[in-house]
């Protein structure tokens, strides 16, 4: 049996480490939350005090942490690299800048430590239903070790290239998906304000060449789709603090990478907006919100 190590148990991680548990493995798990340790002890997970006792025993160390910062915190302040055993493979699938994500991986390297990056696409409902999309960064054999594991919670697992290489393709997909988003709610907005129904004039465009993921799967427009979070006050799903968390690291990598990115900046500009507006705990789709 696969014994795994679990640091950052929230809205994607508990149900991560649930798939893993209900396909057999045995799973111990860290948060600094007490109320999400909780329900870790309630889904069957080892608790552990800290995250160097999530790590020790295991097989697969598995962090999927808010943000950079506490990424870092984890692995460096903590000492965590220094103290897990070469036998251990670390799938770090938290969203953070490609570079930070590097950095940690050659550490880990001079460590005879074996890391890859995993981040993920699919959101809540794709962890609940073990059908997210792994990004994948790191040497060929290490993808190739991690994918027994990662099928157990998710569909699609990509190889993008060196370590890093899978937070690369998480901004560029996510960039696209605030661009793709803000440009469905424009439209969708000067369609009704000029008298179209939004449902009708969605089923057009769908079926014609603006068709695209935000219209067709998550439609901003309150009332198009009763199941999406727009038909819902636009709670739960991808909240705007993550994407505009995402966003930032997108322009970062656009500065490093020295890109054009107009469109991204655009859709950036109006992410900011929607936070300024206390709208940050909203899912992003409510940038419909801003063509009033
Ligand atoms: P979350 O805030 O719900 O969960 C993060 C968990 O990490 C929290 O429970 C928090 O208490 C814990 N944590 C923070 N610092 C810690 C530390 N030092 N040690 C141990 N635990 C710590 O966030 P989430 O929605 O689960 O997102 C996790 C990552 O996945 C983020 O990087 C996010 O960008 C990415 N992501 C999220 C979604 C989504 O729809 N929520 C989709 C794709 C990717």
């Amino acid at each position: 049996m696969e014994k795994i190590g679990f640091i950052g148990l929230g809205n994607m991680g508990m149900p991560m480490a649930q798939n893993l548990i209900s396909n057999g493995m045995k799973v111990k798990g860290f948060d600094v939350s007490e109320e999400m340790l909780k329900q870790a002890s309630e889904n069957n997970i080892m608790v552990c005090s800290d995250a160097l006792q999530a790590s020790k025993e295991i097989d697969v160390l598995i962090t999927m942490l808010p943000n950079g910062e506490a990424v870092s915190s984890v692995f460096n302040s903590e000492s965590l690299l220094e103290n897990i055993d070469p036998s251990v493979l670390i799938i770090e699938c938290s969203t953070i800048n490609p570079k930070t994500s590097k950095e940690l991986s050659l550490k880990a390297l001079s460590l005879n430590l074996e890391m890859i990056d995993a981040p993920v696409s699919g959101g809540v409902k794709g962890a609940e239903e073990a059908g997210l999309t792994f990004m994948v960064g790191g040497s060929v054999e290490n993808v190739e070790k991690a994918k027994p594991i990662l099928s157990k919670m998710g569909k699609n697992i990509f190889h993008a290239g060196d370590s890093g290489s899978g937070q690369i393709a998480k901004l560029c997909n996510n960039m696209l998906l605030a661009i793709h988003m803000s440009g469905t709610a424009e439209a969708l907005s000067m369609g009704v304000k000029s008298g179209l129904d939004p449902s009708v004039l969605s089923e057009i465009m769908s079926k014609s060449s603006g068709g695209n993921w935000s219209l067709d799967k998550y439609n901003p427009y309150p009332g198009v789709m009763t199941e999406s979070p727009a038909s819902k006050d636009y709670q739960g799903g991808f909240l705007n603090k993550l994407m505009i968390k995402d966003l930032n690291l997108a322009k970062e990598l656009a500065q490093d990478s020295k890109t054009e990115t107009p469109m991204g900046d655009s859709a950036r500009k109006l992410y900011d907006e929607l936070i300024e507006q206390g709208l940050e705990d909203l899912d992003f789709s409510s940038v419909q919100k801003l063509f009033k």
